[in-house]
């Protein structure tokens, strides 16, 4: 008699609980067990934003419930943090001493933010933007500040500034770079945004970094740049990117780089293990080489097409990721390929200035790869988001249409 096939799952965001829900449907028999670190069940990140602005609250987060994993007869762990796998012998270990036995296993464990490392950093009020616990910790220090600085040229540096402006505070905006997001926006993109954050009272300050943070009795107070500037600072809010959470893996043994490297499947080059979601270096059969994603949908996608070869299928991760937020009154899409994944893309891009306020302001970037349109940026006008999608996956040559493309 064959045993039931035992599956764990380490992670319990959107890729884990997919998969987890996914591998209760295609393999009805089996037994679940799914581990998270955090104390909560699926609560969505991506809403994140809108509840540090409290315009979500927090109970609205939360997209399981604790029935949930109940119904479907899945063993959910939470506040549990796997702390090494042993591939010989199948088992995961965790923090609370539990070894669990597994035939296949996911890796969907996301990644936490990089931190701050200058002196003063470990103070009161430095805070991040990645868990809801880093969420409501902010919450507390909105209610007592009155400035704020956000360090990082990414989306999370973006999300704090936003965030700490939308809530009255004085904001600065360091960026270590030339511009946000500077190798997917040119130098056109990067004014349109600085045009717009300073129009909702931003300060925005570019190729500075933190040299040192001055505290008051434990608490930060003030950001000192390397260019010898001073910035007051009630909180300190950092975007730097995040470290990929894979530690707990054999290294010798599950290959890794960024990320948990794998094929096109998600599978890993260690026969039971597959990564999910913003963990996963997956292989991108069109631009031919490895990258992370880091978007809610394509860690839904990750997380059902991991579970559905886990249970014995053999479907590739094919698709055009998209990535929309808001960009103060205005809105930014990313589809596609971008400078971030792969370095060597050819662009053009066109800046529309008509209109009297930046919000009717509007940009497009394509990014083309051996004649084929890959990706795009899109600030403002959204309208071509979706021909834009169809022309990438048409995968058809296009570059001598590029000019036509920008005006679509
Ligand atoms: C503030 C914010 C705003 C965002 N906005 C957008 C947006 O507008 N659009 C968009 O597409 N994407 C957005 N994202 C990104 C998106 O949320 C992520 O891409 C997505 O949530 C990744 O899901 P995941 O399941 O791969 O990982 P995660 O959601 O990170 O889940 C991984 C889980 O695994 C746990 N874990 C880690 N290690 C262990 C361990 N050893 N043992 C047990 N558990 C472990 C972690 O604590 C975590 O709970 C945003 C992210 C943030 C933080």
């Amino acid at each position: 008699m064959s045993h039931a096939r035992q599956y764990v799952v380490i992670g319990n965001g959107i890729a884990g609980t997919t998969a987890a829900e996914t591998l209760r449907k295609n393999d009805p028999d089996c037994k679940i067990t799914l581990f998270t670190d955090e104390p909560y069940r699926l609560y969505n990140r991506v809403a994140l934003p809108p509840a540090l602005k409290l315009k979500t609250p927090i109970p609205k987060l939360f997209m399981k419930t604790v029935e949930f994993h109940q119904e479907r007869d899945i063993c959910f762990f939470p506040s549990t943090r796997v702390t090494s796998v042993d591939l010989v012998g199948r088992t995961v270990l965790t923090d609370r001493g539990q070894e669990v036995p597994f035939d296949r296993l996911l890796v969907a464990t996301g990644g936490m933010p990089n931190p701050l490392t200058v002196p003063g950093a470990d103070a009161a009020g430095v805070c991040y933007f990645q868990t809801l616990d880093d969420t409501k910790g902010l919450l507390e220090e909105i209610l007592r500040a009155r400035s704020a600085v956000s360090i990082g040229g990414s989306y999370i540096a973006y999300e704090l500034a936003e965030a700490f402006r939308a809530r009255g505070l004085h904001v600065t905006w360091l960026i270590r770079g030339p511009r946000f997001l500077h190798r997917v926006l040119d130098e056109h993109g990067g004014l349109l945004v600085d045009t717009i954050a300073r129009s909702h009272g931003v300060e925005m300050v570019y190729e500075d970094s933190a040299d040192h943070l001055e505290t008051r009795d434990g608490h930060v107070s003030a950001v000192v740049s390397k260019g010898n500037r001073r910035f007051e600072a009630d909180i300190v809010g950092c975007g730097l990117g995040l470290r990929l959470q894979h530690d707990f893996l054999p290294k010798d043994e599950v290959q890794v780089a960024y990320g948990v490297v794998t094929n096109q499947f998600l599978e890993t080059n260690a026969e039971p293990v597959y990564a999910a979601g913003d963990v996963a270096e997956f292989y991108d059969v069109d631009l031919n080489t490895h990258y992370t994603m880091g978007t809610w949908a394509s860690a839904t996608l990750h997380g059902r097409t991991a579970a559905i070869n886990m249970a014995g299928g053999h479907q590739q991760v094919t698709e055009v990721r998209s990535y929309t937020t808001t960009l103060f009154d205005s809105r930014m899409t990313v589809i596609g390929a971008t400078p971030e994944i792969q370095v060597e893309l050819e662009s053009v891009s066109h800046t529309d200035f008509r209109g009297s306020s930046p919000k009717e302001w509007s940009y497009r970037r394509l990014f083309f790869f051996e004649g084929r349109l890959v990706g795009a940026v899109l600030i403002g006008d959204m309208h071509a988001k979706v021909d834009l999608v169809n022309v990438i996956r048409s995968k058809r040559p296009v570059w001598e249409d590029r000019a036509a493309l920008l005006t679509l």
